[in-house]
């Protein structure tokens, strides 16, 4: 017996390959017991099943193996209840020991089993599963043996299963599961030495991943990866590879021309299906005729790749352009539709009488559950993607149709518009302000639109040919966020603001700040010298901050001290009543 279970060992520990190292242990372990067949079975806990794992049959006796595969864990309950009790157990005569009736006999004699001997395998306690032979000899009535190379057999596949799952995981991308860039080397090498027939490859890149975390989130970006990896799995099966951030390669071997090509073609039209980002696909496909060259295949994927690229750049003006804008656009307008968005007012008011003198509208976004989310945090967004104009479109509407619906002597001053550089841009814009007045029957002196000086990166002549195109018309400009650090004094002297607007920054540090009102009393004096510019102090919270800049003669003033941006029916609840702050 020693002999034995020593040569058993010596076999399960010092061959190489797992596979030949467990059939030569059930080979030796069932003529040891004159059985038919010796086998593993191992639980499945996540399904509840059973599976028959390893398989040795005695020559003349059918494989058991395939119909072993996936049963219900019940079924061995009340082996488990034995294996628990009694360490291993014998059957010596199936029909006297089992019930009849119960699922466990019905699979024993439909596999012609007569007699049985199991020692269950366990791990940290628990019965993971069972060795088993079936029908031994009549003579051999001790399960000594397998019980005490059982224990051998257990710490063997523990051993290798901790081995697999490390080699998976030194091979495995841990976010998308796909193979990483080590792997997929070590594939090409593989590929170069024992070429299949054909190969085709696919490289799928993330465009502008890098600007997609940037905007959206890392959470958002680890989607994107995660979405384009399934997708190539889906599509080329289970080689991808992740090569690099952004970046993944699929091979896809034996595979005639015309089908890779519908295949790359179906790829194709399931990235274009995300509506969020875009992914480049480059393939090729080669017959190996016994050596390929890989790097000449590389070479060709890639040059595909970039030019895929650039109909994406084309397609899009900036860099984040190439998430997909028509399918964002749509999605906008959807939701502006759906009343996702709505325009506040803020009132403006004369600092000396405290009059409402106007208004500027402020967009306010909603989210599904009703919660407000305030334009810093989605504009910056919509101008990257060079949707902001629908946005500004969509405000500016909603203006002019609440200011065709108050009467005139109600109206109380114009209200301003927030404008985008993408909407200034526009060739047709003054154009469509005018029509948008004309049609709704308000005087252009209502409505005035607010530039920022980023607005001024467009480039003076054309920001110039615009305002004076607007004011051609009657419509007046406001310089926003005057005295903000990025403050272009040149945007001032060059083109004729109506309105100049103090940032906030310059009216917080007015009272005990020396330096801040040197500046602000200043560029006051500076406005008021330039012109008959109207000049409107933001962000006014506290009593004394309106009357320094009231003494510095700055006319007017907005800011939560009078009334903070609200929805358009308050608004108009205000003015069509009483209007003093
Ligand atoms: P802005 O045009 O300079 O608007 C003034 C901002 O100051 C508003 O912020 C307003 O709520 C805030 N504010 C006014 N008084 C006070 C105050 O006393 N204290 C404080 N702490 N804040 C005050 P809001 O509404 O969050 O808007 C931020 C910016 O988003 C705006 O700055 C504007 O640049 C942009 N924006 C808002 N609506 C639109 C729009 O329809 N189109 C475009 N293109 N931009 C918009
Ligand atoms: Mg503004
Ligand atoms: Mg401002």
């Amino acid at each position: 017996m020693v002999d034995k279970l020593l040569h058993l060992i010596t076999l399960l520990t010092t061959l190489p390959e797992i596979e030949e190292a467990i059939d030569r242990f059930l080979e030796e372990l069932a003529t040891s017991y004159q059985a038919e067949r010796a086998y593993i079975i191992e639980y499945d806990f996540a399904n509840r099943t059973l599976s028959n794992t390893y398989e040795w049959c005695a020559p003349g006796i059918s494989s058991e193996k395939e119909l072993l595969q996936n049963i219900d864990l019940s079924v061995v309950d009340d082996w488990n209840r034995r294996f628990e009790e009694q360490g291993d157990f014998y059957i010596s005569a199936l029909h006297q020991q089992l019930d009849k009736n119960s699922e466990d006999y019905r699979l024993l004699e439909m596999q012609g089993v007569n007699s049985l001997m199991a020692a269950p395998i366990t791990r940290k306690g628990k019965v993971v599963g069972f060795l088993g032979v079936d029908n031994p000899g009549e003579e051999v009535v001790s399960s000594e043996l397998l019980r005490a190379t059982v224990h051998f057999l257990m710490v063997e596949l523990e051993k290798r299963r901790m081995m697999h799952l490390a080699e998976e995981l030194s091979s495995t991308d841990t976010l998308t599961g796909a193979k990483n860039r080590r792997s997929y080397i070590d594939m090409l090498q593989r590929l170069e030495i024992n070429s299949p027939r054909t190969i085709g490859f696919i490289n799928a890149d993330i465009n502008g991943l890098h600007r997609i975390n940037e905007i959206f989130g890392y959470d958002f970006g680890d989607e994107a990866v995660k979405r384009t990896a399934e997708v190539l799995q889906e599509y080329a099966g289970k080689n991808v590879y992740r090569i690099s951030g952004d970046e993944f390669a699929a091979i896809v071997q034996n595979v005639e021309e015309e089908d890779f090509e519908d295949l790359c073609r179906r790829l194709r039209a399931a990235y274009q299906k995300d509506e969020k980002y875009a992914v480049s696909v480059g393939s090729s496909w080669v017959e190996c005729e016994g050596y390929v060259n890989l790097q000449q295949q590389y070479k060709k994927i890639h040059e595909l790749m970039t030019a895929d690229k650039a109909q994406h750049l084309i397609d899009a003006r900036y860099e984040v352009g190439l998430l997909k804008r028509g399918d964002l656009t749509i999605n906008l307008l959807k939701e502006i539709e759906e009343g996702r968005f709505q325009v506040y007012l803020q009132p403006q008011v004369n600092l000396e009488t405290g009059e409402i003198t106007g208004a500027e509208a402020l967009m306010r976004k909603f989210d599904d559950q009703g919660r407000m989310i305030p334009p810093m945090q989605f504009i910056p967004q919509y101008e990257v993607l060079g949707l902001q104009m629908h946005l500004d479109r969509f405000v500016l509407r909603s203006v002019v149709e609440m200011l065709a619906g108050i009467p005139e002597e109600k109206r109380l001053g114009s209200v301003s518009v927030n404008i985008s550089r993408a909407m200034m841009e526009m060739p047709n814009f003054v154009r469509e302000v005018e029509t948008l007045l004309k049609e709704h029957h308000v005087a252009p002196k209502y409505l005035r639109l607010e530039i920022t000086e980023s607005v001024a990166q467009m480039g003076f002549d054309l920001l110039k040919t615009v305002v004076n195109g607007l004011q051609d018309i009657g419509v007046k400009v406001a310089l926003d966020d005057f005295g903000t650090e990025y403050s272009n004094l040149s945007a001032l002297i060059n083109i004729d603001f109506d309105e100049v607007k103090l940032d906030k920054s310059l009216v917080d540090g007015v009272c005990d700040d020396h330096k801040a009102q040197t500046v602000l009393k200043n560029v006051i004096n500076m406005c008021r010298e330039l012109g008959d510019v109207h000049i409107v102090a933001e962000g006014i919270e506290e009593h004394p901050q309106r009357e320094k800049i009231k003494q510095m003669q700055c006319g007017h003033g907005q800011g939560f001290l009078f009334h903070k941006p609200m929805p358009m029916q308050d608004y108009l609840n205000i003015i069509l009543g009483d209007n003093t702050a």
